[in-house]
């Protein structure tokens, strides 16, 4: 029976949710791995470059968006993926990754020189600023119930 072909990628972000995907894995390997296959995972196996990837069934995206590339991927990611699964606080809302956006007049014009030395977005943005999703897993990091609620859904749609 085919898989459900699945993707995880992290952008700007602490990759705290990956972990925590990481470690739910401790007690759901055998049973996820019958599941799905995962297409595209770096915390899992070198997944080469995302920009190749085809024919996925649900991406989930943690992080937010603060450069060109990213937004790249990012919309990349939309256009080969069937579902995409905002995950955790600064996909779904761009905070705490966003923070700077918030900063006083004096602070941003401080912190140009290094946005434009290293290519960075003047402004840090949720995923839902570029693409649509299909749902969110919020919490900092996500929320581990719901995190395996939205799994479980996808499980059911695919037949898996
Ligand atoms: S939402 Fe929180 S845990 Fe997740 S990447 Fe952002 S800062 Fe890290």
């Amino acid at each position: 029976m085919p898989k459900m072909r699945t993707g995880w990628i992290t952008f700007t972000c602490s990759e705290d949710s990956t972990i925590v995907f990481l470690e739910l894995l401790n007690k759901n390997f055998f049973d996820w791995s019958e599941r799905m296959e995962f297409v595209y995972c770096n915390a899992l196996k070198k997944s080469g470059d995302v920009l190749k990837v085809r024919d996925v069934d649900v991406f989930f995206v943690e992080g937010a968006i603060s450069t060109e590339d990213e937004k790249r991927k990012l919309e990349h990611i939309r256009s080969i993926s069937k579902y995409v699964v905002a995950i955790g606080a600064c996909a779904c809302t761009g905070m705490p990754s966003s923070q700077r956006n918030f900063f006083d007049e004096r602070t941003k014009s401080e912190i140009t020189p290094r946005l434009e030395k290293f290519c960075l977005f003047s402004e840090v943005q949720p995923i839902t600023k570029f693409i649509k999703v299909d749902d969110m897993v919020m919490g900092c990091p996500m929320d581990e119930k719901a995190f395996v609620r939205t799994l479980g859904k996808y499980f059911g749609i695919f037949k898996v």
